[in-house]
């Protein structure tokens, strides 16, 4: 996101921003705690005014793909990928830290990376070994 707002720039930065520069922090890529108590509370609160009851079934999914998408970007700066079939996320996710942060936005799928034309060329792209290594966490 571009913008002229100081303000609105540092909460990118805390959002998003750190993890670009400190990508092997493990300790910045879930929010901590408390401020993730404080946001599930105004998520919860905002689905419950248009959803109502069914809240209750649609945030507990909301949740677990949160999740699910926190862990997956974990294991893409943790581990090698578990299956073959999963190595273009890591890839996509690995160019968008050191070839271009405006593609590659995709990590637990590519799915919206293939609507909007923004997934890499996995083809055309080389695997730079070094920037792949200096993205992942210490061992
Ligand atoms: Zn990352
Ligand atoms: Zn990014």
């Amino acid at each position: 996101m571009v913008t002229e707002s100081p303000r609105l720039t540092r909460f990118i930065y805390v959002l998003h921003g750190n993890h670009h520069e400190y990508p092997r922090d493990k300790q910045r890529l879930f929010m901590p705690p408390v401020p993730s108590l404080i946001l599930a509370s105004a998520i919860f609160g905002a689905q419950y005014i248009f959803l109502r009851q069914f809240t209750f079934m649609f945030f507990p999914g909301f949740l677990l793909g949160y999740l699910i998408y926190g862990s997956m970007h974990y294991a893409i700066h943790a581990w090698n990928p578990p299956f073959r079939f999963m190595k273009p996320l890591w890839r996509n996710h690995h160019l968008h830290h050191y070839k271009s942060e405006d593609k590659g936005f995709g990590v637990s799928s590519a799915f919206w990376d293939r609507v909007f034309g923004t997934f890499f060329n996995l083809e055309k792209e080389k695997e730079d070994k070094e920037k792949v290594k200096s993205l992942m966490f210490d061992k």
